[in-house]
């Protein structure tokens, strides 16, 4: 399968590596996991990237029940900024939830914070990116997916086949 987040590699040599171990070493390369993890309803490595002081506002089973509504169709990274302590991602996705497409337009924050277990000794290599918040600029209805047309996941199979199915 091609991985999610659109890098045209993979999922196992892409994004999967990274979701099992953790191991992003940018602010975009976490953005594009959490993206596949969406892609992929992996609602606990969503959970787990939320930065510590955000985890309080999220459960995981809220996560999945989000992920699961929407069927994420494409990622286009706009840009990647860093600054002194936190990184942003601006980005825009489509994705399809019921029978309507939208697009997403977001400004995501993210900060490095240190591995749970590794909470005594704070050394540079024990430190992971994780997602703050995000900023929504746009989230709108593109337009309303007919029974009979194709389905904007690219499948060839007519929507009423495909993604409309999946709730
Ligand atoms: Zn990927
Ligand atoms: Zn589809």
């Amino acid at each position: 399968m091609q991985c999610p987040c659109g890098s045209k590699l993979t999922f196992e040599q892409c994004c999967q590596t990274i979701i099992n171990n953790k191991t992003a070493k940018t602010a975009e390369q976490l953005m594009r996991s959490r993206y596949s993890a969406y892609a992929t309803n992996n609602a606990q490595y969503l959970y787990d990237s939320y930065a510590s002081i955000s985890q309080q506002e999220q459960s995981v089973s809220e996560i999945k029940s989000w992920a699961k509504q929407c069927q994420w169709l494409e990622l286009s990274i706009i840009k990647s900024s860093d600054y002194d302590d936190y990184s942003t991602v601006e980005f825009s996705t489509n994705y399809l939830q019921k029978d309507k497409l939208y697009q997403l337009h977001e400004l995501s924050k993210f900060i490095q914070e240190p591995e749970p277990e590794q909470n005594q000794e704070q050394t540079l290599e024990h430190l992971q990116w994780r997602y703050l918040d995000g900023k929504i600029i746009a989230n709108k209805v593109i337009r309303k997916i007919k029974a009979n047309e194709l389905c904007p996941c690219n499948s060839g199979k007519k929507f009423k086949k495909c993604c409309k199915k999946i709730k």
